[in-house]
């Protein structure tokens, strides 16, 4: 009884959904004289994975306003920014498995909700170790490099990378592109050459197959910097860092660093944690064993958090006129991150900015 009734709740939720795909969800070449089941167990998938998706997209809604609102670095700000990152990854491959289901383009959720469920609540709880949707404190903070960098931790000891741009002037500005190779690298990558915009790509090693390789070798091709992100996104599961041995992190992203240098033809210089968390001490082990300089971002862009390449343009410069200079975070991944970075370039030199050699970063770092 109580399971019917969730079950017609659920049904009434997605009837929008359901009337949009219901053509192509009936049973194809069924005779006349056998009956259609009403739902059949293709459909009840369907459900499933859209109510899900439908939670997932809350819950990212939710994140990216906290996110948007919060001083950088902040405490709130940056359990935000990391769930906001994970639930994107969880609501791309929801929409993957839902375009699989139905066999037809999936557009997304239409409706929102104001909070996150305890679902979702406890699932961020199991991968990061915090419970989201609370107020956070910091306890304590650890310098790696003053004026450069920090780790920040939060709430039950989750170690953020905290990025600073003291070292660039009013007007100047770092462009990064996560989470790639993808389809749209080529093109990001063109635009962001076209526009004399030297940008910083950090990629992943599983994305490094054969279309991953070309993809890296263009970019590299393009003046751009390939950067070491992860093997996965950090683990396979979609866990950070904080999941894995400084030995094991350093022995992974050794292979990650190797396979770059391979397809891009030249050994990469920076590192990215994903969701931004790592720990100091392998922060450091991957300095003084791998060479590599850490990179957080001071401009969140929050490309993940709409599919409007306008207002994530116009969202942007917001951000960009709001501090005046900065490391900006986007991802080649998505279709109005493309368009987003074509027009930003050119808005970039349209307004007296210039987009500074990811060098500068380098330099910062090591002192020079
Ligand atoms: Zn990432």
């Amino acid at each position: 009884m109580f399971k019917t009734s969730v079950f017609f709740a659920s049904l009434l939720s997605v009837l929008p959904f359901l009337s949009a795909a219901a053509g192509e969800l009936r049973l194809p070449a069924a005779p006349a004289s056998v009956e259609v089941p009403a739902a059949s167990p293709a459909d009840m998938d369907t459900i499933g994975l859209v109510l899900d998706y439908d939670e997932v997209y809350a819950a990212l809604k939710f994140y990216s306003d906290i996110v948007f609102v919060s001083p950088q670095g902040s405490p709130q700000y940056l359990e935000a920014a990391a769930a906001g990152q994970y639930l994107r990854a969880r609501l791309e491959s929801l929409g993957r498995a839902i375009e699989t289901a139905t066999g037809r383009p999936f557009s997304g959720a239409t409706r929102t909700r104001a909070r996150v469920s305890f679902r979702i609540s406890s699932e961020l709880g199991d991968v990061f170790g915090f419970h989201g949707g609370t107020a956070v404190r910091e306890t304590r903070s650890v310098p790696i490099k003053d004026g450069y960098c920090k780790i920040n931790y939060v709430k039950n000891n989750v170690p953020f990378l905290v990025q600073s741009d003291s070292f660039l002037k009013k007007g100047e500005v770092i462009l990064t592109f996560d989470d790639g190779p993808g389809p749209l690298t080529e093109e990001v990558s063109a635009s962001m050459k076209e526009g004399n915009a030297p940008s910083v790509f950090f990629v992943l090693g599983s994305k490094l197959g054969a279309a991953g390789r070309a993809r890296v070798a263009k970019a590299a091709a393009d003046g751009h910097e390939i950067a070491v992100h992860g093997y996965w996104h950090a683990t396979e599961n979609g866990k950070p860092f904080t999941n894995m041995t400084t030995g094991k992190i350093v022995e992974q992203l050794g292979g990650v660093k190797s396979s770059i240098a391979a397809a891009a033809g030249r050994k990469p210089v920076f590192f990215r944690p994903p969701y931004g968390i790592i720990t100091p001490d392998a922060l450091l082990a991957l300095d003084s064993e791998l060479n590599l300089v850490p990179v957080g971002w001071t401009i969140d862009t929050l490309d993940w958090s709409t599919k409007n390449p306008d207002e994530l343009f116009e969202k942007t410069i917001a951000l960009i006129k709001q501090r005046g200079k900065g490391i900006v975070l986007m991802h080649d991944i998505h279709d109005q991150s493309r368009l987003a970075s074509k027009r930003l370039v050119s808005w970039l030199s349209d307004n007296g900015y210039t987009v500074v050699s990811p060098e500068r970063m380098t330099k910062a770092y090591r002192g020079e």
